[in-house]
């Protein structure tokens, strides 16, 4: 059986201020105090895995042997089914660039232009299926572990369209919709993105009957 993390505190194993409040939002009502890896000045591990699970995995167990506390970690991106799951893990890494608006930066347009030259010089034939995934880890000083993922599928678009959401969002047409995530109210895709099936199957093992 699952362990399970009661009420207490956890470390969110980010750096960006906009997850650990998603996250928290979605955690405090079952009695769960979270803390910022970042607040307790733990240093963010490479990202070294080839999978989202040991990415997850690799963060989650750094924040919880630097704190001694349970500690969530979380790692997403889009695989394209005829790209053999590219850009996968990379998926923020293919947006790198040296120099973007004046600094080194992620440009999504480019990272979203090069999945779809690599489509197109596949012929136009080629199936465009997709899936966002988030994989969700816990970790306990001890080595316990837990991971939870969630997956939204759907299929590439282009040219891209919206302007809500970010990453591949404006590409990204959901199944069963004919619009884009960036097209979707932030609540309507939050009900059906892949962080939200991934939080659903932790929240029902975690603090379900
Ligand atoms: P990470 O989970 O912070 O490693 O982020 C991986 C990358 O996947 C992000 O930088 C996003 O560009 C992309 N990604 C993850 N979830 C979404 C989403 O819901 N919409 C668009 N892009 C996403």
């Amino acid at each position: 059986m699952t362990r399970r993390l009661g009420s207490g505190s956890l470390v969110i194993a980010t750096h960006n201020a906009g997850k650990l409040k998603e996250i928290s939002a979605l955690l405090e009502p079952h009695g769960v105090r979270c803390i910022s890896a970042s607040s307790l000045g733990l240093p963010e591990p490479a990202e070294t895995g080839t999978t989202f699970v040991e990415n997850a995995l690799i963060k989650a167990r750094a924040a919880a042997e630097g704190s001694g506390m349970a500690a969530l970690a979380d790692d997403s991106g889009i695989s394209v089914d005829a790209l053999g799951g590219r850009p996968g893990v990379y998926t923020a890494d293919w947006a790198e660039r040296q120099w973007f608006e004046g600094r080194p930066g992620r440009d999504w347009f480019m990272a979203m232009g090069k999945v779809e030259g690599l489509l197109q010089g596949m012929g136009k034939d080629v199936p465009r299926s997709c899936a966002f995934h988030c994989v969700l880890a816990l970790a306990w000083p001890d080595g316990e572990y837990a991971v939870y993922e969630g997956r939204a599928p759907g299929s590439l678009t282009w040219p891209p369209r919206g302007t809500m959401g970010f990453g591949y969002d404006s590409v990204f047409v959901p199944e069963g919709s004919d619009r884009t995530f960036a097209e979707l109210d932030p609540e309507e895709k939050h009900r059906i993105s892949h962080r939200a099936d991934a939080f659903a199957k932790l929240v029902s093992e975690q603090f379900g009957q």
